[in-house]
């Protein structure tokens, strides 16, 4: 998943230039890596990663990489969801490793309701149309193309530069290959950070550049299960003690409640910086949140945008109902799936305890179904991750604001932060307010945005991983 914001009316903007050399001499066999990997279908029905991954390797190869730094690994029982690790040395042991994490695996896409073929990187209007064209393979091509001229120019970094291309990201019932890789081949990817897909930039319906987005934090989904059971009867015959008059009654409660709002670094950065860009109104909330979590009144103005109402909070609501098993029989079940946005750092134990005071009701159960992954921690947003992002930024986009962002949503980050591996989002490819429509019919990047974001990284790697 990348992530989709609400962009602002009104805002400050920066004039778009082109930054991309379209003279560059490696911007052609950029293409072709990208044009590749799109070209690979990767989807889950009849996709196929570990061909993606293998074709990746290939190019690697040909750059120099010996075979012992190309690591293609399949996880047992999943021969098409296989990913790649490949490794450039830096000469400074003590300095931990950067990672460069791509998903390579893609949302369905059926040909007939494309305009276009979703499986060709077809180039029209200033346009990439392809599925993955954003979401995420532009991305997961630069890091290859990084890779290759890094080892290409003999470029010797202090720490060294780890790529790993995985699967699984988009199915959340498929294998996921960064969770498994942390499971896996932790030493393999260890690293002191990680930088996979992110907010990218923002681009006014004008085309103008609005601000950068840096990704920092990440909610963690997990379900809750209530459950009312009952010995039921004839309907002619009610009673009170119904098990769907329970339910409802619990819902209608948990409905009721907001989770108190909460900062950290991601969305404390995020309203302080989104504040100038907004003004107005909704601008001094933010300032006003910033200054003071519990200013009410600053709250309930930006709890009237959804995005920002989940970037305060954790949420729960409810997704799915089941009662009842005749038209003409009280009910001897009933029950809901809670679905809950847990904020970075809370534990599920601390929600669960929550919903069990509102439920109040000792005739509903409140259980986790299923635990998928480990709880969110945030990345930290220190100098040390900021500053290099904020140079490189400035010298293409003088002016443009970096913003950080907590994305209410979740990705490969959190299965790496878990374990020990900051991990931020970004791509420095600037889109359109409707995102390039990713996950929808005719997914699109702009082509200029895909070089200036190619130019970012390239420039931005090198500067963590040291000379
Ligand atoms: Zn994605």
């Amino acid at each position: 998943m990348k992530r989709i914001l609400a962009l602002i009316a009104g805002a400050v903007l920066f004039a778009t230039g082109a930054h991309g050399a379209p003279d560059d001499p490696g911007l052609p066999r950029f293409r072709e890596t990208f044009k590749e990997l799109v070209e690979t279908n990767t989807t889950l029905s009849v996709g196929d990663c570990t061909l993606a991954a293998q074709r990746m390797a290939a190019r690697l190869k040909a750059a120099g990489y010996p075979d012992s730094d190309l690591h293609i690994f399949v996880p047992e029982g999943h021969p098409k969801e296989g990913g790649l690790i490949a490794i450039l040395h830096g000469s400074d042991p003590r300095k931990k490793a950067i990672l460069l994490l791509a998903h390579i695996d893609v949302v369905e896409a059926k040909r007939s309701d494309w305009t276009r073929d979703p499986f060709k990187l077809i180039e029209e209007g200033g346009y990439f149309y392809a599925r993955g064209a954003s979401d995420m393979k532009a991305q997961a091509a630069i890091w290859v193309d990084n890779m290759v001229r890094y080892r290409e120019e003999g470029f010797h970094p202090k720490s060294s530069i780890k790529l790993a291309l995985t699967c699984g990201e988009e199915t959340n019932s498929a294998l996921n290959g960064a969770g498994w890789l942390v499971s896996h081949e932790r030493d393999l990817i260890d690293a002191r950070l990680a930088l996979t897909e992110g907010v990218g930039g923002y681009l006014d319906d004008q085309g103008r550049r609005v601000a950068l987005g840096v990704l920092a934090a990440e909610k963690t989904s997990q379900n809750f299960l209530l459950e009312s059971t009952n010995p039921g009867g004839h309907s002619s015959r009610p009673v009170a003690d119904n098990a769907i008059y329970h339910l409802v009654r619990a819902i209608d409660r948990i409905s009721r409640y907001e989770f108190p709002v909460e900062l950290d670094d991601a969305n404390r950065g995020y309203f302080s910086g989104m504040a100038k860009i907004v003004g107005g109104e909704a601008g001094a909330a933010m300032q006003a949140v910033v200054a003071n979590p519990s200013d009410a009144k600053a709250v309930a103005i930006l709890d009237r945008d959804v995005n920002w109402h989940a970037m305060l909070r954790t949420t729960c609501v409810a997704t799915i109902l089941e009662a009842g098993h005749a038209t003409n029989a009280l009910p001897q079940r009933a029950r809901a799936n809670i679905n809950c946005r847990i904020f970075p750092g809370d534990s599920a134990a601390s929600v669960q305890a929550k919903l069990e005071e509102l439920v109040a009701d000792p005739k509903i159960s409140v259980t986790i179904p299923e635990v998928r992954g480990p709880i969110a921690t945030p990345a930290p947003m220190t100098p040390a991750i900021m500053d290099p992002i904020r140079t490189v930024a400035a010298k293409l986009w003088p002016g443009v604001p970096v913003i950080t962002v907590l994305e209410p949503g979740a990705s490969d980050a959190q299965f790496l932060n878990p374990a020990g591996i900051p991990t931020y989002g970004l791509d420095g490819i600037f889109v359109d307010p409707d995102s390039g429509n990713i996950h929808g019919l005719n997914e699109r990047v702009r082509v200029q945005s895909v070089y200036d974001g190619r130019t970012f990284l390239y420039r931005l790697v090198k500067l963590y991983a040291g000379a």
